[in-house]
């Protein structure tokens, strides 16, 4: 029996999964949230029980041994040397990582040198990663990079049209996100295409942040984000796309400073930014069928955004087999897929299957025979391809 623990370190939380990789089934799985503060929330989920806890918990570190001293508490584990393998969800790997990776001191400095690009992320990974080698020094650690599935880019879709020193000496280039979700949900779909030597597929990752990716024989060839995630489709609090000029506006004639700017675009835009109302896209949509215009507005503006990039990747990749739709508004809405698929399907030939798009449930087809397209909906997992990655490359 192998145990291997997928964790997502951020700034204040901690997210886990433990799994059983012999039948790849999640034991146990919870959140640590509010680390730093006097009221952080550690909920645990097991045996079909949500435990929800609020007490004071100070660092990543004291979060780690919360984790591991409930998981012998409740007898989850017998003793913590069961866990052999500890994944570690990491935001940015540049142009370094095209896989994940057993962390060793060069990767721990690259992922470190790594942290200008992301500052809030990069840094939390690691204190993850030594909370948890302090823990169980036995277990050994992968990080799994959220840019290494786009690292199959090529120039041509990720270097910006500005002067090119910027790409050779500042490292300033599309890195694109959300890869280890484009990755699994890409793969169910050739999976189910019937693995087939050449594909075309559309994923689109909609959330809470949102991404589209374009995957050409199972590699991505043009996604979304960008330098950052704040590029793309519209999000719940990010702009997505825009004319940079308006930063300048905003810094010259409105008088706002930067830092103010890019918190703006990053946590006040979007579905929010718009609607008034939330970034919660259900909140919106309840909003908008409560009349409120400037709630359809956000929806409308978000279905534009999307079908853009649909309409974008058809051309890039040379027409699409298949189109799936993952994360939260991807999985939940039905809603949201049919007036996506509505604004495509006159110049795609997309023909929706109203019941399994409105009654099914989990990994289903959702257009009907005669349709150009095949459209899916595919739940994601990133947490079991971490878990994966660290079982195949720590050989457990
Ligand atoms: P994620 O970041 O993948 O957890 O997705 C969060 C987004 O999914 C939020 O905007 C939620 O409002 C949205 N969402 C979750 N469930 C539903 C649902 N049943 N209908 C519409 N949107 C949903």
């Amino acid at each position: 029996m192998s145990k291997v623990i997928a964790v997502n370190a951020g700034s204040s939380s901690l997210k886990f999964q433990l799994f059983e990789m012999d039948n790849e089934t999640v034991i146990t799985s919870g959140v640590i949230e509010r680390i730093g503060m006097e009221d952080s929330i550690f909920t645990i989920k097991y045996n079909g029980e949500k435990d929800v806890r609020t007490l004071a918990i100070p660092t990543h570190k004291e979060a780690v041994h919360l984790l591991l001293d409930t998981l012998i508490e409740k007898q989850i584990v017998s003793s913590l040397d069961e866990i052999k393998g500890v994944g570690h969800r990491v935001v940015q790997g540049g142009s370094y990582f095209q896989e994940s990776a057993i962390i060793d001191e060069d990767v721990i400095n690259k992922i470190d040198e790594l942290k200008s690009l992301a500052p809030l992320h990069n840094p939390a990974h690691l204190t993850g990663y030594y909370a948890f080698k302090e823990a169980i020094p036995s277990a050994g650690a992968v990080a799994v990079f959220d840019t290494a599935f786009h690292q199959t880019l090529q120039p041509k879709c990720y270097i910006y049209p500005i002067p090119y020193k910027f790409y050779t000496e500042n490292k300033v280039r599309k890195y694109g996100a959300h890869g280890t979700s484009h990755f699994y949900v890409s793969q169910r779909v050739i999976d189910k295409l019937g693995q087939p030597e050449h594909s075309k597929i559309i994923v689109a990752h909609l959330g809470a942040g949102g991404s589209l990716t374009a995957v050409k024989d199972g590699k991505s060839i043009n996604t979304s984000m960008g330098f950052t995630p704040l590029a793309g489709i519209m999000m719940g609090t990010r702009s997505g796309d825009l004319d940079p000029s308006i930063i300048d506006y905003l810094i010259e004639q409105v008088g706002m400073d930067m830092k103010d700017v890019i918190h703006m675009l990053n946590k006040e835009s979007g579905l929010l930014g718009v609607s008034g109302v939330s970034s919660d896209f259900r909140d919106v949509l309840n909003a908008a069928n409560e009349g409120n215009e400037r709630a359809k507005l956000a929806i409308d503006i978000f279905f534009r955004r999307v079908i853009a990039y649909i309409g974008r990747y058809f051309i890039a990749l040379g027409g699409c087999d298949a189109i799936a739709f993952t994360a939260g508004i991807g999985e939940n809405s039905a809603y949201a897929r049919k007036e996506i698929l509505s604004l495509v399907s006159e110049a795609l030939g997309i023909v929706v299957d109203d019941d399994a798009n409105e009654n099914g449930e989990g990994e289903r087809l959702i257009s009907t025979p005669e349709s150009k397209i095949k459209v899916y909906v595919i739940p994601t997992n990133e947490e079991l391809v971490i878990a994966r990655d660290t079982k195949r490359l720590l050989n457990l």
